[in-house]
């Protein structure tokens, strides 16, 4: 089986966003490259996760095609492909239909940095697209437009991609990105939260940093 290691991995964390309620039912997508070939392993659309092992997820060029695995590409494909071809500092991709974050993408606000945990996501918010149907260009090309400079980006009414430089981190950033919206909604309840300034941000962005790259929020 080729790219053994990467299969497992995304085999795990499909599993491990469904037991931590990142996601409902066969929703989102986790996908890594390999650095080497360039090649693509992802989970198979709509497949519960339970049911996807090593050898079901997809092996796939930048392009779509199957090389390996079985099953149907994800129908966000556009997306993959759009920020693997020109996000070199990307290379692994969590997408998550996430309860808190799917509630601030349906206000259609940027999530800000109420947390103190929020730029990990590379900076002071994490902004919000407009609305755009699963298959479209238009949804690749307004989350590519989102992202700059952020791993993170809120899919208008839908959920959340959060990406990093493997999956380790794309997993991280996704379950912190949902917490601090989960803050921000109950702080949003109680009364009116106070967004960290934007020193405040870059003393968190070099803490983090220097804290560990492993730590977790
Ligand atoms: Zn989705």
């Amino acid at each position: 089986m080729m790219l053994e290691e990467l299969r497992k991995q995304v085999s795990h964390y499909g599993k491990q966003m469904l037991a931590d309620g990142l996601t409902r039912g066969t929703g989102g997508y986790i996908s890594v490259r390999d650095p080497e070939t360039g090649l693509i392993c992802s989970t198979p659309s709509a497949v519960p996760y339970p049911e996807i092992e090593p050898e079901t997820v997809l092996v796939t060029d930048l392009e779509g095609n199957i090389i390996e695995g079985t099953g149907k590409i994800s129908s966000e494909w556009y997306v993959m492909s759009q920020v693997y071809k020109n996000r070199p500092d990307i290379n692994a991709l969590v997408h998550a239909h996430a309860k808190f974050c799917t509630v601030i993408s349906a206000l259609r606000i940027d999530l800000p940095a109420a947390c103190f945990s929020l730029p990990i996501a590379g900076g002071p918010n994490v902004r919000c697209t407009a609305f755009h149907s699963f298959y479209s260009q238009d949804l690749a090309d307004d989350i590519f437009d989102k992202m700059k400079d952020r791993k993170a980006v809120l899919m208008g009414n839908h959920g959340l991609l959060a990406g990093g430089n493997d999956l380790d981190e794309a997993y991280s950033v996704a379950s912190t990105v949902e917490f601090c919206a989960e803050v921000f909604w109950m702080a949003k309840c109680a009364g009116e939260p106070v967004p960290l300034t934007d020193e405040e941000v870059e003393i968190q962005m070099a803490d983090t940093k220097r804290y560990s790259s492993k730590a977790r929020f």
